[in-house]
């Protein structure tokens, strides 16, 4: 009778393991991704990281609950993976349409010290600006020139002298805007854009018409040369640019060079990649022509 209970006893706990592994045997990876209800997705799930779990995990869970362990091999499916914005490769149309873009901008330049130490951090950081130069300190200062068409960085045409445009004939001011681009052309530097001094042009687009070259003003203006005040140019900046602005500064202030050490890393914490005038345009798929650009927005 005792062995007939113990023989009974073992049967009953031999029924119960058997039972109790089935559970386990299911979740198994491969009977996992072999059956479609693992595969369901929600419609927003293509738009998170691609180590994000799963949430379908859960829409079985008195399968999943026996082995914790193996919920982590349900959320990586194949299936979940292979989404368009999931696989898109970096420099994708898709990647370029969504970065935050934005185009330092420096004039009246290039000078010993400020300008050097822009660059400086410039290359720290990998990033790159516009510098519109004036023809006469190109001249004086060719080696900051240099440096900075070496870096990546894009040089316009500020004139030679610096004067305001609408006041000189036709004549003087081809003068002003030929001899700067031969001054770059004797360093090896093409340059196609320019920026009218203080951002004058005239009414009637005679300025335009005769240089029939991009001219390049600004959206964001640092007023770094009335301040000269390291806070109040990083605050003109952060306070108001957005994607695809060109922000004007000038190098010749160790107050602007103060703030450039700020607002670069602080720049590329919020997000923005810092480009030439030409890659700002590029990127969006604008070609520059005879025409006043102030922002690639
Ligand atoms: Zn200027």
């Amino acid at each position: 009778m005792y062995k007939r209970f113990l023989m009974f006893i073992s049967l009953v706990f031999a029924v119960c393991f058997i039972a109790g592994c089935t559970p386990a045997a299911i979740i198994s990876p491969g009977n996992a991704q072999a059956t479609p209800i693992f595969i369901e997705v929600p419609t927003s799930l293509p738009t998170k990281e691609p180590d994000t779990p799963a949430p379908t995990v859960h829409a079985t869970p008195v399968l999943i609950s026996p082995v914790p362990t193996e919920v982590i091999s349900f959320s990586p499916t194949p299936e979940i993976m292979v989404t368009p914005e999931l696989t898109a490769t970096p420099g994708s149309d898709t990647d370029q349409n969504t970065k935050k873009r934005i185009a330092l901008t420096f004039d009246d330049g290039p000078a010993r010290g400020s300008t050097d130490r822009i660059l400086d951090t410039l290359e720290l950081y990998g990033q790159k600006a516009t510098f519109f130069v004036i023809g006469e300190r190109v001249d004086m200062y060719p080696e900051q020139v240099m440096r900075a068409y070496s870096l990546g960085c894009e040089i316009g045409n500020h004139t030679y002298t610096h004067p305001l445009l609408p006041n000189l004939t036709d004549d003087e001011i081809m003068e002003e805007i030929n001899s700067t681009f031969d001054s770059l052309l004797r360093l090896g530097i093409e340059s196609n854009l320019y920026r009218p001094p203080g951002g004058r042009m005239d009414e009637d687009n005679r300025i335009l018409r005769l240089i029939g070259r991009p001219c390049i003003l600004w959206s964001v203006d640092t007023r770094d040369w009335e301040s000269r005040d390291k806070d109040a140019v990083i605050e003109a900046v952060l306070s108001n640019v957005r994607d695809g602005d060109i922000v004007l500064m000038h190098d010749l202030y160790a107050s602007t060079a103060d703030a450039v050490e700020y607002l670069i890393p602080e720049l590329l914490n919020r997000g923005f990649e810092l480009v030439t005038i030409s890659e700002l345009y590029g990127t969006k798929g604008i070609d520059l022509d005879t025409s006043i650009y102030r922002h690639a927005r």
